[in-house]
């Protein structure tokens, strides 16, 4: 049986007289990657902030299982050793550090030095651009140079799970396409990973399932190939009549 690393179910979200999030369901298994599309408040990153604890005060109810342990209510400083990682909207480097500081940050937890320079070697490997800029200061790269950068740090605290909130967002097009064969690619090394995506068409072809949100409620999910050939998600997602 597939293993659960996170089961939400019957998540509400409430800010004060506004529901962003109404009640859903949503399941990511060991090893795949999952894509929430939706548009522009559908109550996409609501949902991962309640993931991670990050929501300001406002109504929760629902319950939010990361691997078999109930997150509903838990803080983000609770979950600091949980292997939990997110990537938020606007990336959230550190602009004074370089990129081997900013990794070496996201290992903040460990202690085990040649493990740690290992990932830092393997994932120079999966985003080349960074390995070349090493020694350079995070704030002088590009958006999806620090996309990646942001990237490449949580994924040195060895996540089980790895919560990406639009990746693509404010990119060129070429950058977007980097950014999402370097998702894949992650993917391929077995992370398992929740894609937050308004780029519909990009996310799908990438994601082994795919979750649709609407105004805080999931409308359709399944195979992410399916998704792709359905006409109701072509004409309302990926701009095909
Ligand atoms: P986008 O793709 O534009 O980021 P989204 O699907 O991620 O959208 P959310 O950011 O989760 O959507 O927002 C869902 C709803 O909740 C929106 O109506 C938004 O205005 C509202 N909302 C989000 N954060 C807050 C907040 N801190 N206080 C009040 N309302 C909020």
């Amino acid at each position: 049986m597939a293993e659960n690393v996170l089961k939400i179910s019957n998540l509400k979200v409430a800010y004060g007289g506004i529901k962003a999030v109404k009640g859903i369901d949503l399941e990511v298994n060991k090893g795949e990657l999952i894509t929430l599309i939706g548009a522009n408040g559908a109550g996409k990153t609501t949902t991962l902030k309640a993931v991670t604890g990050t929501l300001p005060s406002c109504k929760v109810e629902g319950d939010i299982f990361y691997l078999g342990e109930n997150l509903r209510g838990k803080k983000s400083f609770e979950l600091v050793t949980s292997h939990l990682a997110m990537v938020p909207e606007g990336r959230g480097v550190f602009t004074r550090m370089t990129i081997h500081e900013n990794l070496m940050m996201g290992a903040y937890t460990r202690n085990d030095t040649a493990a740690i320079n290992d990932d830092i070697e393997k994932w120079y490997s999966v985003f080349p651009r960074l390995k070349e800029r090493s020694a350079q200061l995070a704030g002088t790269l590009s958006g999806g140079e620090q996309q990646m950068l942001a990237m490449a740090r949580a994924l040195m605290s060895h996540p089980n799970l790895l919560l990406l909130d639009e990746p693509s967002m404010g990119l060129s097009p070429i950058m977007v396409e980097k950014i999402f064969e370097v998702v894949r690619n992650v993917s391929a090394q077995g992370v398992t990973i929740l894609l937050v995506e308004q780029n519909a068409k990009l996310a799908l072809q990438a994601a082994h399932r795919g979750y649709v949100m609407d105004s805080g409620l999931i409308t359709m999910s399944g195979n992410a190939k399916d998704m792709l050939d359905d006409p109701k998600v072509q004409a309302a997602y990926l701009g095909e009549a």
